[in-house]
């Protein structure tokens, strides 16, 4: 085993680091800042303050109200509180709520878990690009239809969504629109007005903050059914002790991204299109996977012919760079993710797919270190094939 010459890398869309600014902030709580922020003495009051100091934080992200912010154990808890909290909060106005097929697992499973439970879901399909088509998702809509989830951008692919034009039609529904924003929370400016979204969920471990801590948007005056049953804490939204060192972290993980997510993109874009260039002059059998244009901007999701994606990223690997794939291919049944699928790759034609997410500590000379090194390999898998 040769001992990689660089290490990179590339699946920040999968988790990213702790920023060191996050870590400090998280680093004094845990070492000064004990108290429960439930209690009422000093100890207590002390906590509270960096606890509402943190929501401020996550609300001028959103452009929302700091009262409008839940606080979750991460992405997957936000979206089960935003799609089981209306399901069980509407019930009684309706049992049908509209998704896609390309979300991610936290709303996908929940949707399914819904449907064997009383309540009816549409699978809205996307095209090529993973696009949603408005016109499928107006003809969708019915008289019971409760709830329309819809990612704001998808992890595997990239592709956005036109949230505001789905928001605009969930309006003049009434119908409850939630969005898994959790991909787009520092890349894209998040306006919830400007969306149109009435629940947004975010995660502080996509964007530079710790692991086990997220945070649910929810509209003034949205109804939502909690999950957790306890103490009265998060307005009893979200009951249980507040995981202080993660709220925090996520405040300042916030802070960071609203401040500094314009310029990062416009980095992390050159550094992507690099990467998507060099692949098409250097590789022939290559396709980009997504949509063109409207993907995120750190996003880099290829398929290499006559290759399989799980070599392709055992080969990096082996080089110090951290990719991941669409596609496990042990024991020659390959199965393609669900988003592959959805955009009309077949198990042949969508093998050798791989993701490669940029991020903070990404270089120009980490791309190039990239594309050598994948050159190297596809010639040499193409070879043995
Ligand atoms: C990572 C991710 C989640 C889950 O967030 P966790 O904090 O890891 O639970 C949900 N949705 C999307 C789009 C994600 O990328």
């Amino acid at each position: 085993m040769m001992t990689p010459k660089r290490h990179v890398y590339l699946d920040h869309a999968a988790t990213t680091p702790v920023h060191p600014e996050v870590f400090q902030e998280m680093r004094i709580v845990l070492e000064t800042h004990f108290g429960n922020p439930s209690s009422l003495h000093f100890y207590g009051r002390a906590v509270k303050q960096r606890l509402e100091i943190a929501r401020g934080r996550v609300a001028r992200l959103l452009n929302a109200k700091p009262e409008e912010i839940f606080f979750t154990s991460g992405g997957t808890e936000a979206d089960n509180l935003a799609v089981i909290g209306t399901a069980w909060a509407l019930q009684g106005r309706g049992r049908h709520i509209i998704t896609s097929t390309i979300e991610h697992h936290a709303v996908l499973d929940t949707c399914e878990m819904l449907s064997q439970n009383g309540f009816d879901v549409t699978f809205l399909p996307v095209d090529h690009y993973g696009m949603v088509d408005i016109d499928e998702l107006r003809r969708a809509i019915r008289q019971d239809t409760i709830l329309i989830t819809i990612m704001h951008a998808n992890n595997e692919i990239g592709t956005i969504q036109p949230i505001k034009e789905i928001g605009k039609i969930a309006k003049e529904y009434e119908i409850v629109f939630h969005t898994d924003a959790v991909q787009t929370a520092g890349y894209l400016p998040l306006n919830v007005d400007q969306l149109g979204v009435d629940l947004l969920s975010v995660s502080a471990h996509k964007i530079y903050g710790p692991k086990g801590a997220g945070a649910l948007y929810v509209r003034e005056g949205t109804a939502l059914e909690p999950l957790l049953h306890g103490g009265g804490q998060e307005r009893s939204k979200r009951p249980g002790t507040e995981n202080i060192p993660g709220i925090v972290g996520l405040g300042k993980a916030a802070e960071l991204a609203a401040n500094e997510h314009a310029s990062e993109s416009r980095r992390y874009r050159k550094l992507s299109e690099k990467l998507i260039q060099g692949i098409r002059e250097r590789i022939p059998g290559t396709r980009l996977n997504g949509h063109p244009e409207k993907r995120l901007p750190h996003n880099v999701n290829v398929t290499i012919e006559g290759t399989k994606g799980e070599c392709l990223l055992t080969g990096l690997d082996q080089r110090g760079i951290a990719v991941s794939t669409g596609s496990a291919c042990s024991s020659g049944s390959s199965q393609l993710s669900h988003v592959l699928e959805a955009i009309g790759l077949s198990p042949e034609k969508g093998a050798g797919t791989i993701r490669m997410t940029v991020g903070r500590s990404t270089t120009v000379g980490d791309i190039e270190y990239v594309l050598d090194n994948l050159v190297d390999i596809v010639n040499m898998l193409r070879r043995d094939s």
